[in-house]
């Protein structure tokens, strides 16, 4: 098994390169393309009910769980280019616990497309809008890191069957339908990570993937940055998909109907044949604590999506302290 990874050329430490599916060396400056982020092989769609069974364990690399004493956010670290760090608080405080055997290994990748530096342009333009209080810069130095993180994110295949009746409105009168269809459904997300799963914002950030781009695992793309552990597991992610899933479904319900608009929907459904993809997904995170609440902006590190908390109690002194506050940046 491969410890870590050594550049050819001068034995430097190599790490992913975002935005180029290749790895990066820190000494030298060598690039190699990661051959797995280049190939044409999709994602094996796993089977839901061997899943105990078949679900790989293997991660490639000796992994360590790392656990933050300030959030209490676990991650996943190659044994031998542990950070450090905690990537959902800038906290150092960290402690490395078990090793990782245990742990399912993803069987898919999305590999960052976003550069730190072009994470920085997003959250500048995001910010300009916010209010920036003069205190904030004070208490909180760790603003200023954007940390690259792999999130875990469970997509599900399913076939339904579903019988529905509602009810709609015509000339004062109403009426009743019903129907069934059928409906396959592709790459429901349900995220694992409880770290981020807290706010809809953060949400919202984490399920914008194109998840059909995602590629076939390799501990490459991972090479010097955290992956965090899956604090939700899959057979809870499953059990846990009920009314999103019954929205979406309704929705589908609604195009069977076409013009009418069906109110009370009551639906019965049947699962067939669920599939499952383990993939881990890439983040860029910056947070920071003010008044005891730790606060946190996320960056699809695919799409450039941007979301986050704000303490809403900020002043008015914007403009000013922003454009100082964006200079300590070094972006001006
Ligand atoms: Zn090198
Ligand atoms: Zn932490």
């Amino acid at each position: 098994m491969e410890q870590t990874k050594k550049c050819p050329s001068c034995g430097g430490t190599m790490i992913f390169n975002p935005g180029f599916k290749s790895l990066l060396c820190q000494s030298c400056g060598r690039k190699d393309i990661i051959p797995e982020l280049v190939s044409k092989i999709p994602v094996e769609e796993m089977d839901f009910l061997t899943a105990q069974n078949t679900a790989s364990h293997d991660w490639g690399m000796e992994a360590k769980l790392v656990q933050c004493k300030q959030c209490g956010g676990v991650t996943i670290q190659n044994k031998l280019q542990m950070s450090g760090f905690c990537p959902f608080c800038g906290s150092t405080t960290v402690e490395a616990a078990d090793p990782a055997q245990d742990i399912m290994a993803p069987n898919g990748v999305i590999p960052f497309e976003i550069t730190e530096k072009r994470a920085l342009y997003i959250f500048k333009d995001w910010i300009k809008d916010r209010f920036l209080a003069p205190e904030l810069l004070a208490q909180n130095a760790q603003l200023n890191k954007f940390y690259g993180v792999y999130v875990p994110l469970f997509t599900f295949d399913v076939l339904t069957i579903n019988r529905f009746t509602g009810h709609y409105n015509e000339n004062n009168r109403t009426l009743f339908k019903s129907g069934r269809f059928q409906h396959q459904v592709d790459d429901f997300p349900v995220v694992a990570s409880k770290q981020l799963s807290t706010d809809k914002l953060l949400l919202n950030v984490i399920k914008d993937y194109r998840t059909n781009e995602a590629k076939p695992y390799t501990p490459d793309a991972l090479a010097g940055f955290p992956c965090e552990h899956y604090s939700v597991g899959l057979s809870e992610a499953w059990n846990g998909i009920g009314s999103e899933m019954d929205s979406y479904l309704k929705n589908q319900a609604l195009r069977q109907v076409e013009s009418k608009f069906l109110m009370g929907i009551q639906m019965a459904t049947e699962y067939y044949n669920l599939k499952y993809k383990y993939l881990v997904v890439p983040v860029w995170i910056n947070s920071f604590f003010y008044d005891n609440k730790l606060y946190t902006v996320l960056i699809n590190g695919q799409t450039g999506k941007i979301d986050g908390q704000w303490p809403k109690s900020f002043g008015t002194f914007a403009k000013k302290t922003a454009m100082f506050f964006l200079g300590s940046f070094g972006i001006e």
